[in-house]
Formats: C-alpha cells, structure tokens, sequence
C-alpha cells in the first residue's frame, strides 16, 4: 500500500507566552495558590487562547499562564518537603535561575499539569497540546548526599510514577500532543563533556516512555533547546552533533528541535538527517523567540522549504524554537511580538507546504 500522501505540514507551539502584567504584579504579591487569583488566571487563559486562535495556529496552548514559577517546577512548588535552593541554571548574560531541592520522602507532585489542560480546553476551539517537565530535570531535586529513609532508588521509582501518571491524565483528557520538556538534555553535555550526564537522563526518560504504547507515543513529543530566558541561553555553545544522536533513541513519537537561532542551520538538519529514526516526525524550529524582530511568513517559508531537503514531508513538521517566556516573571517579550512570531510560522509554513504541493 502506498504511504497516503500528506495534507499539511503540521505546526505545533512550544508551550508558553509572556503573561500580562498585571498577572504578574498579583502573583509576585501574593501566593501563586491565593483562590482569589483564579479570575485573573481564567482571564489570562481565555485572552491567551483567542489571540492563538486568532493567529490561524492549528494547535494552541494556554500559554503556560499558570505554570508557577516556571516550565519546570510548577509540579513541585510549594511542596512541603522540597526547598527552593536545589540545582542552579547558569544563562549566557551571567543570571542563574534554581530549582527546588527534596528534602525528605517521599517525593509526590504537587499538582499535574492535565489540571491547566481541563481550563484551557474549555475555552479552545481547536486541538490544544500539553507540555510537561521531563523526570530527568526534576531528578535534579535529589541531593548528592542521600536522604535518611529515603533512598535515590526510591525517589526516581515515585518520580516515574508520578511523570506517568501526569502524561495519562493528559493523554486520556484528550490533549493533541503531550510534549516533555527536555532543555537540560543539551546541558548535560555542557555540564559533563564525557556524555555520561546526557546518557543517564536519556536512559531515565526512557524508562518513563517504555510504559506507553506505540500508539500513546505518537501523541508524546521531546523537546529540545539551549535555554531561553531574558534573551539568553545555557547552551548554546553545545554542538548539536554531541546531543542529537543520543536524542533519537528516545522512545517518542515527536521532536521539537530548536534551529532558528542556530548559527548553520544545514549542520544541524545533516545531523537529523542521519540520526532521526522512520517513526519519528521532527517540528524543525523556525521562529526564534530571544530574536526581537518577527520574521516574516517568506522566511519561513525557505526555513521549511531548506529543512524540506533534509526531513522527507511526511516526517516534518514546523514550531518556535522555544517558548515565548519559559519563566512567570519574564516579560522580554511582549505577547504581541509572540502572537506576531506565531503568525508568521503559522503563514509560512503554509507557504511552504503549498510550494511542496502538500496542499489538502
Ligand atoms: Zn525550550
């Protein structure tokens, strides 16, 4: 039988988009949890999704509007035995953010993000996608030095369960994608050249996909990045040959891989090229969020069509090469220079699949 021919080329986001300001003065104020914020969430959500939709995005997000602090620990905030003094992210421009450390068992999230999914698909008119924390970046919450009564082995057994347990509730919700967020993979070779690092996060978040389907990890996607946060990044000096063959042996369907902002992009599609694997579909990144200028649709549209050469149609797909603001304070970018950016990807990659003759 020969392969059906495909209608589109899909477009996908990353996950958030810089929050209102007023939103942020509240929550600074206040406590992240306060019942009394929940309108002005809802509000943020409801205007962040009719912006999406308005920019003739396929798939939305709620823009991560109640994801606190951050993309990476919202699932832990505020747990009663972790402190906010754990692994430290150092970025480009010398500011570091930190993540929360364990201290005690045994370790449960918080919160799972299919919570964020329920709101946003009651205000969606389209499919709307999921991004959730990889259980490698939050193994990071373990000390080096082992928690009395509480060994690693037993902490990353709960962590499993409980990264598990939130892509289901995702999955089974009904989210278009769920996408784990894997920014510390690229990190890891900066921390540890020797790839030892790279490896054990590969191989943990391995042991988390094993558990899903064939069919469930066509719904499940990585992304990766360099960082961005203020316009700057944590490793972006990583070569993209030390982290992509590694990548593709994770076991999903989806991979959202930062390029825009790379400085030779054919570098990095040769290595996909040779790396990715038949089942895999590759969102190449065309939109560079820390750019403070909107590219226009045209220049999408000979990003896909230069990518295109390298990924066969029916394995490519287009997205922004991180989100718009991955951290709740940063407002960098404002909403109407992401909504701009979305466009344009949106429009050129339309473009492009019409040059392709992927038309419907
Ligand atoms: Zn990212």
């Amino acid at each position: 039988m020969a392969t059906p021919h495909p209608t589109a080329i899909p477009t996908e986001p990353i996950g958030s988009i810089p929050r209102p300001r007023d939103l942020i003065e509240r929550v600074v104020h206040g406590d992240s949890e306060d019942p009394a914020l929940t309108p002005h969430y809802e509000a943020a959500i409801r205007d962040t999704i009719e912006r999406f939709e308005a920019t003739g995005s396929p798939v939305v997000t709620d823009g991560e509007q109640r994801k606190y602090n951050n993309f990476a620990t919202y699932a832990v905030h505020g747990l009663p035995n972790a402190a906010p003094d754990g692994f430290t992210i150092a970025f480009s421009d010398g500011h570091t953010r930190t993540l929360w450390r364990l201290t005690r068992g045994p370790f449960r999230y918080a919160r799972y993000a299919d919570g964020y999914l329920d709101v946003a698909m009651r205000y969606a008119h389209v499919p709307v996608k999921q991004a959730v924390i990889s259980p490698s970046a939050l193994s990071l919450m373990y000390p080096a030095e082992t928690i009395p009564g509480y060994s690693r082995e037993e902490f990353i057994d709960d962590l499993l369960r409980e990264h598990e347990t939130e892509i289901r509730r995702c999955l089974d919700k009904g989210a278009h994608k769920v996408q784990v967020d894997f920014t510390e993979g690229r990190l890891a070779v900066k921390l540890d050249p020797s790839g030892h690092l790279l490896n054990s996060f590969i191989d943990l978040n391995n042991l988390a996909l094993s558990h899903f389907s064939s069919d469930e990890r066509r719904r499940i996607g990585v992304h990766t990045c360099p960082g961005n946060d203020f316009m700057a990044t944590h490793s972006a000096d990583v070569d993209y040959a030390e982290l992509l063959p590694s990548l593709f042996e994770l076991k999903a369907g989806n991979f959202y891989i930062a390029l825009a902002g790379e400085p030779d992009r054919r570098h990095v599609l040769k290595i996909i090229h040779k790396y990715r694997k038949r089942d895999q579909r590759i969102f190449v990144g065309v939109i560079a969020p820390s750019d403070p200028r909107v590219e226009s649709p045209e220049e999408v549209r000979d990003s896909v069509l230069e990518a295109s050469e390298y990924i066969p149609i029916e394995q490519l797909g287009t997205t922004d090469d991180c989100g718009f603001s991955p951290f709740f304070d940063n407002t960098s970018t404002t909403r109407d220079m992401a909504f701009a950016k979305i466009q344009a990807r949106v429009r050129g990659t339309a473009l492009a699949a019409k040059l392709l003759g992927v038309q419907p």
